[in-house]
């Protein structure tokens, strides 16, 4: 079972559509993975514009989803502190379902994390998302064996794999993040016969994604497919 992806920036720019007039707090229905896909499109370009809406922290908020939660969406993205998705989506409490990794890794707690926000909060949408002047990427691509700790020497290992793009794609930390958002969907789908069936039957949707420091603008791959027939696309 493979997906393919690719995170093709310039073919994938965000038209961001608002698809609730409301803020981003009324979010706490049953959406289809493209219409929670379109909700974070909208939020994101709120962000970029400066005009994220206040998400509620109240009391009263809290004492609404203390009886459970329905986030819109997962984001797999980045530990970087310049990458907080909830800001990065105009996202307010119980929306976002977010695991955060030095370059978005997936391991098996990972793997079971993101089964549990797709399974059982029945989230629909996944979100893998890399970003501009990833650290860890960086620190992949000119690693050798230098790493500081087995831990580190995992996760570098993890995000180098990514290396295995074609030459041209590898000059550029930019494309070897997006070779990494790839990866990691890969391994995800390869990882997990649950996600990978919630996929296959249409519950789960899965996009890779971008983020630009500066404009604050999230770019979007397409819609993940499950394509059993297709080619490993960068596989370890
Ligand atoms: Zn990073």
């Amino acid at each position: 079972m493979t997906v393919r992806v690719r995170v093709a920036v310039a073919a994938t720019m965000v038209c961001a559509t608002a698809l609730v007039t409301a803020g981003a707090n009324e979010t706490n229905g049953a959406y289809t993975p493209q219409a929670a896909l379109g909700l974070l499109k909208a939020g994101n370009d709120r962000f970029v514009r400066n005009a994220s809406v206040p998400v509620s922290l109240s009391v009263n908020r809290r004492q609404e989803l203390a009886a459970g939660q329905r986030p819109v969406a997962m984001v797999l993205s980045c530990a970087d502190s310049r990458v907080p998705p909830e800001h990065v989506f105009n996202a307010g409490l119980g929306e976002l379902f977010v695991i955060r990794t030095a370059g978005e890794v997936v391991d098996k707690s990972i793997l079971a994390t993101l089964e549990y926000g797709a399974e059982q909060l029945n989230t629909p949408l996944l979100v893998v998302m890399g970003h501009e002047s990833c650290g860890a990427v960086t620190a992949a691509a000119k690693a050798k064996d230098d790493a500081t700790s087995t831990n580190m020497a995992y996760l570098l290992k993890a995000i180098r794999t990514a290396r295995q793009q074609p030459r041209e794609e590898r000059e550029e930390i930019k494309y070897l993040v997006l070779a990494n958002v790839e990866q990691v969907i890969n391994d995800a789908m390869a990882g997990s016969p649950v996600l990978q069936l919630l996929v296959d039957t249409g519950r789960l949707g899965v996009v890779g994604a971008y983020y630009e420091l500066v404009s604050g603008r999230v770019m979007f791959s397409e819609m993940v497919r499950s394509d059993s027939s297709a080619p490993r696309s960068g596989r370890r």
